[in-house]
């Protein structure tokens, strides 16, 4: 029955029922005309998940990392200066895929727990008179240490510059789970993937493209073939694709846009945030730090918490797996040892996250951590209690 238990993973998350139905389908030709029919309304549907009226979108065989690759190698030639800050395994990761593409990447070094540092992104442009920064990468939810920044902060740094860099964000674990706007931050090239808000199996990635990063494309000479923008969207015009789509996840993706758009973005965004703020009055009431370092860098799809000094986190998340069969994030690159990780995002429910709580509880209880039994999971009730407007009403 294990099986059964929701994983706490920031990425890949769970999937719920509708979506591996809609996942689970025949081999279907993609060049049949009920499948052409099919792309136009999907990628209208992805512009609105995405809030882009004026921007393309392509959708890649691939994930997140495939992405990143997408945007840089389309838009930008061997040599061009990229600014980015690093923060966390993911903005690491997204430099060194930068540099093996031959890109002058300068970086900004902070500590892992700050988000984006935009004042220091506005000082760095602002010197630059010559503009031979061409993009400014940021990562909108640093999944390694759960910090959120402030996207549209970095874009008021770029103008309040007058800079005419373009602004490349990996919205991978943000994207259809916490506010994203790409037109309205300005944002060029909008990167997610299939696996983390989009609750699908993974192996897709999406990709929002301005019109500006679009025009790029006419002077990059970065090598591309597999993940070329123009042969994507020319494909998409006429309702086909330059290659073999992965049609199962398409089928999925049709399916996860509907479900996210019936909910409605905006409640999506708040139950994230409802569910993000139970986590966290859990963690307090541990007597545990988070590793973002401040409340408006606390990201609502994943937690990085402290463990106390004397214990290693990596050894607690293998014990809830191997006792409980139970999926936590453990600590990447500099915070390895130090946090373990709730991934709280997706296919997720109060109930859903208040089994995670009890269950990493329970293992921490069973390696000798100094907390209660049931403190995390009653402070994270109360929240619930309250958020939901229950208490007062259903008392008498
Ligand atoms: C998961 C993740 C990625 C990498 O995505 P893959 O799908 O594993 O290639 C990139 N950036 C962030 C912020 C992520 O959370």
């Amino acid at each position: 029955m294990t099986g059964q238990n929701p994983v706490f993973i920031p990425g890949p998350t769970n999937i719920p029922d509708r979506l591996r139905a809609a996942m689970n389908v025949q081999t279907t030709d993609h060049r049949a005309p009920d499948v052409a029919d099919l792309i136009a309304p999907l990628l209208a549907s992805l512009k609105k998940v995405l809030k882009t009226e004026t921007g393309e979108v392509a959708i890649y065989p691939g994930s997140g990392t495939g992405g990143w690759e997408a945007a840089v190698t389309n838009t930008l030639s061997p040599g061009d200066r990229v600014l980015i800050a690093r923060y966390g395994m993911f903005s690491h990761r997204w430099i060194d895929l930068c540099q093996k593409h031959n890109l002058d990447v300068e970086i900004i070094e902070c500590a892992w727990g700050e988000g984006a540092p935009a004042d220091e992104f506005g000082r760095r442009l602002t010197a630059d008179d010559g503009h031979a920064i061409k993009a400014v990468l940021v990562t909108h939810n640093e999944t390694a240490t759960g910090v959120v920044s402030d996207i549209a902060a970095v874009r008021a740094a770029m103008d309040g510059a007058g800079h005419p860099a373009m602004l490349f964000v990996d919205g991978v674990s943000s994207i259809a789970s916490m506010d994203f706007r790409m037109d309205e931050w300005g944002v060029d090239l909008a990167i997610t993937g299939s696996q983390k808000g989009f609750m699908l199996a993974t192996g897709m990635a999406i990709i929002g493209i301005s019109q500006k990063a679009l025009a790029a494309t006419a002077t990059a000479t970065s090598p591309r073939c597999y993940f070329d923008f123009n042969d994507m969207i020319n494909a998409n015009r006429t309702g086909s694709f330059p290659y073999t789509p992965p049609m199962s996840l398409i089928y999925g993706l049709r399916e996860s846009v509907a479900m996210l758009l019936d909910e409605g973005l905006e409640n999506v965004f708040a139950r994230h945030r409802r569910i993000a703020e139970g986590v966290r009055r859990a963690v307090s009431a541990w007597g545990l730090k988070l590793c973002a370092e401040t409340p408006d860098l606390y990201s609502d799809t994943v937690s990085a918490i402290h463990v106390p000094s004397g214990f290693d986190s990596g050894k607690l998340v293998e014990h809830a797996y191997d006792a409980y069969r139970v999926s936590f994030g453990v600590g990447l690159g500099e915070v390895a040892g130090k946090v373990f990780r709730i991934g709280h995002l997706g296919s997720m429910t109060d109930a859903m996250a208040l089994t995670g709580l009890a269950t990493i509880e329970m293992a921490m209880k069973d390696l000798g951590y100094p907390i209660t039994l049931g403190s995390g999971v009653a402070a994270a009730q109360e929240y619930y209690r309250e958020a939901h407007h229950i208490g007062k009403s259903h008392a008498a």
